[in-house]
């Protein structure tokens, strides 16, 4: 028996807290935590304790076509048949928790390959914060908008520093567990504006900072007649990275013909992909790049199987900026390739995908917000910053 433990980053919220998969021969079967990740500080909430489950359910195992296991070269060919369509008529529909080298890799084919004019994520919302973790410590108020603690729990139970040291916390949205935290609370259910109260408090405090959701647009447009800091929270683990990378939300368009979708962790954005299930009914082809078994797969005309996250290596960037290693824990099942091979694959060889060290330094040149980052930086367990917006 082999038991090791891999140090990688949590596969579900944008706080990006550190852990450690127990991998026994091969196999990822538990979490115990990483003390010197400076984000959790060792500590993870329910989910982050249950990463280990997330590479093991409802697996994708081998490439299908209709439904119907094929060999891999028979299902490549089968979704290349997506380079025929043109512009419009191609929407492309990204996961927001593919790693920053895979994400850049399938929006760079989309864009230079496929030549799709709809590309954007399935889920997670755009915004890059001003804000970073250390500001809750150093502000004397934070205004929360909506119940953010139940997405990202321990970004929450870092907010406690903002009383710890004699501020406050303001809230806005409905009853909810964030709602219980703070000293100032507004219930509503929905929001336009910010009360008298809550205004006039972030109005007279020295260092403000306003948190709130990534996909909550009513308390995007309030945070921004605002004159504070904010932090702009994403629920998955990536979404950072893809408003970095110019994507924005995922809309089917109208003339829409052919969708390739990368989906993966089923039981968090189930409910999104069955909102699209009405609309894929008149596509003439959906090419789906999935870890784990989805609507979006039992629809489509093409699935080729992926690795998950923590079982193919890169980085992945927090709602703060932090961008920090992912490594891979344990093999994907069966046929399951790396999503930087599938595109690979799909490109014909156009986009090497193996040394993850030189796609991320691609990405670094083509994207303004990754600076001068170096691979190397990543590796400490603080990780390296992307520049504030
Ligand atoms: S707060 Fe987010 S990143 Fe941290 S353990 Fe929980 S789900 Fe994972």
């Amino acid at each position: 028996m082999e038991l090791k433990y891999v140090t990688t980053i949590c596969p579900y919220c944008g706080t990006g807290c550190g852990l450690n998969l127990i991998v026994m021969d091969g196999k990822a079967v538990g979490v115990a935590p990483y003390h010197r990740s400076p984000v959790g500080s060792g500590k993870l909430c329910t989910r982050g304790l249950h990463a280990a489950a997330a590479l093991a359910e409802w697996r994708i195992e081998e490439p299908l076509i209709g439904g119907q296991p094929v060999e891999w070269d028979a299902a490549i060919a089968e979704a290349k048949k997506i380079a025929n369509y043109q512009g419009d008529e191609i929407a492309v529909a990204i996961s927001s928790r593919l790693t920053n080298e895979a994400m850049f890799l399938v929006a760079s084919f989309a864009r230079e390959i496929l030549g799709a004019a709809n590309i954007g994520i399935v889920y997670g919302g755009t915004g890059a914060s001003t804000a970073k973790i250390v500001d809750f410590g150093k502000a004397d108020v934070v205004l929360l908008i909506g119940d953010v603690m139940k997405k990202l729990p321990i970004t929450g139970n870092k907010l406690y520093h903002v009383q710890k040291n004699g501020g406050k916390l303001l809230y806005l949205g409905p009853q909810s567990y964030t709602a219980v935290q703070a000293d100032v609370v507004v219930i509503a259910d929905e929001y336009t504006e910010l009360p008298t109260e809550l205004a006039d408090a972030i109005a007279a405090a020295k260092n403000p900072v306003v948190a709130y959701l990534a996909n909550d647009a009513a308390a995007s447009a309030i945070a921004a007649r605002l004159s504070a800091k904010t932090a702009i929270l994403y629920d998955t683990n990536n979404g950072r990275a893809a408003t970095a990378l110019g994507l924005g939300s995922f809309v089917l368009g109208e003339k829409t013909k052919a969708l390739f979708i990368i989906t993966e962790t089923p039981e968090m954005e189930e409910d999104i992909y069955a909102t699209l299930m009405p609309s894929l009914a008149n596509l003439e082809l959906i090419v789906a790049v999935a870890s784990n078994a989805t609507y979006i797969s039992d629809a489509a005309t093409v699935v080729l199987p992926a690795a998950a996250s923590n079982e193919y290596p890169g980085t992945v960037t927090s709602w703060e900026g932090r961008v920090q290693k992912v490594r891979a824990a344990s093999a994907a099942p069966g046929g399951a390739k790396c999503p930087c091979e599938i595109i690979s694959l799909l490109a014909d060889g156009k986009y090497a995908w193996e040394d993850k060290a030189k796609i991320f330094a691609d990405l670094v040149a083509a994207v303004p917000a990754y600076g001068q980052i170096v691979y190397e930086e990543i590796e400490k367990p603080e990780g390296a910053f992307i520049k504030e917006a």
